[in-house]
């Protein structure tokens, strides 16, 4: 708590306060002094999750909520430029002070995942800031687990009006169909799009292999920056045929698409053609028992990949486990390369855009992490 984590765990809580679940809650210490305002969940391990530290009471009303989206607002208008740039993540919970709500924004449309019932029941007030600053639609994605634990209402709907799907975004100038009903996540993958920039950047002349591809985010700046051949991957059908999609909305034809097992295909894709590798993959590590099962999967992934790439080509490699840190993810790339008996040098730490800030109390937020590499 002093350390201004945050999450209070029930351990860690010496008496209870008479309130519901979702209520907002005052944290006080031993000596009756006051440390901040958080929301109850009294059937999670973390009892309180904390939006405001303060030593002197404060009215916690409409217009805190809309100051502190407003905040976040203030911070996109810096790191985004609007011209190129029409998705992106608008509060990123703890990272924004405001544990379990995460927007993101495509043009006039605001997805909101409600993740506690805290969240829910100011939720009118999330609204009507969101409103007052022009997202005009608003849809609520609901998440499973999170309404097993927290009593949060199910079913995705929208709110008001429904803005019809697709939709077309755009990323660094990029164009991509968003459809935030049917799409994974909340319709795109918004937390990649610095090192798609960095892929682009490197793609002149190249074969690139995009693996676990989904809407084709890595595919579509690769060939935007004139690669040679690009070749998407994913197992999932629906994901391929948005992928096909976003390469026909730009008019790409040197491009070929997958529905396969991304380890199948590395196994069997030639050696020395590639020149970029990307790996990708989903959340290995759901949670803290995962971490050596997952730790073997981004082994043998990048194992793979290390394996195929051309000889002085790059390796951009990801993990979105929260549960592997930074650290542990080098090493079992490094476990990866040795085992490839080829050398390689790290030339970038990749992490997460600006967008998805990190509350410098709570590191978990910081769950994207990645490396460039070069092959010999
Ligand atoms: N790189 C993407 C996001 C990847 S999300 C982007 O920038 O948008 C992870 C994707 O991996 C999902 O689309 C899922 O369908 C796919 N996937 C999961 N397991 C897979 C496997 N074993 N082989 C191929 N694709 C897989």
């Amino acid at each position: 708590m002093v350390n201004r984590h945050p999450w209070v765990y029930s351990g860690a809580v010496k008496k209870m306060p008479q309130a519901e679940n979702g209520q907002i809650v005052q944290i006080v210490t031993n000596n009756n002094e006051l440390l901040g305002y958080g929301f109850f969940s009294p059937n999670s391990q973390i009892t309180c999750r904390v939006f405001e530290f303060c030593d002197t009471p404060k009215e916690i009303n409409e217009t805190y909520w809309h100051t502190k989206i407003d905040l976040a607002m203030q911070l996109r208008k810096q790191v985004i430029d609007a011209k190129t740039t029409t998705m992106f993540r608008l509060i990123h919970a703890e990272g924004d002070f405001f544990p379990g709500l995460i927007v993101d924004v495509y043009n006039q449309v605001a997805v909101l995942q409600i993740l506690t019932k805290g969240v829910e029941l100011i939720s009118e007030y999330v609204f009507n800031a969101l409103n007052a600053l022009g997202f005009n639609n608003l849809y609520i994605k609901t998440k499973q687990n999170t309404q097993l634990l927290e009593g949060v209402e199910q079913g995705s709907r929208w709110i008001g009006q429904p803005a019809p799907m697709p939709l077309v975004a755009l990323e660094n100038g990029v164009k991509f169909n968003i459809n935030v009903e049917t799409g994974q996540k909340t319709g795109f993958f918004i937390d990649q799009r610095d090192n798609r920039y960095a892929v682009g950047s490197f793609s002149n002349n190249c074969n690139v292999l995009n693996t676990f591809c989904y809407s084709g985010g890595f595919s579509l700046y690769a060939l935007q920056n004139n690669a040679k051949e690009v070749h998407s991957v994913d197992s999932s059908k629906d994901a391929i045929e948005l992928c096909n999609q976003n390469v026909a909305l730009s008019g790409f034809n040197n491009h070929t698409s997958f529905v396969a097992d991304c380890f199948d295909f590395l196994k069997e894709a030639p050696a020395n053609f590639y020149d970029i590798i990307i790996l990708d993959p989903p959340a290995f590590a759901k949670n803290a028992r995962s971490v050596d099962n997952a730790s073997r999967g981004y082994k043998n992934l990048n194992l793979l990949g290390i394996k195929k790439v051309k000889p002085g080509g790059l390796i951009f490699t990801f993990s979105c486990s929260q549960h592997i840190d930074k650290d542990l993810f080098r090493k079992i790339v490094f476990s990866a390369a040795a085992d490839a008996k080829r050398n390689v040098q790290v030339l970038q730490q990749l992490s997460q855009p600006k967008d998805h800030p990190i509350n410098i109390y709570h590191p978990e937020g910081e769950y994207l992490k990645g490396l460039l590499l070069k092959v010999y």
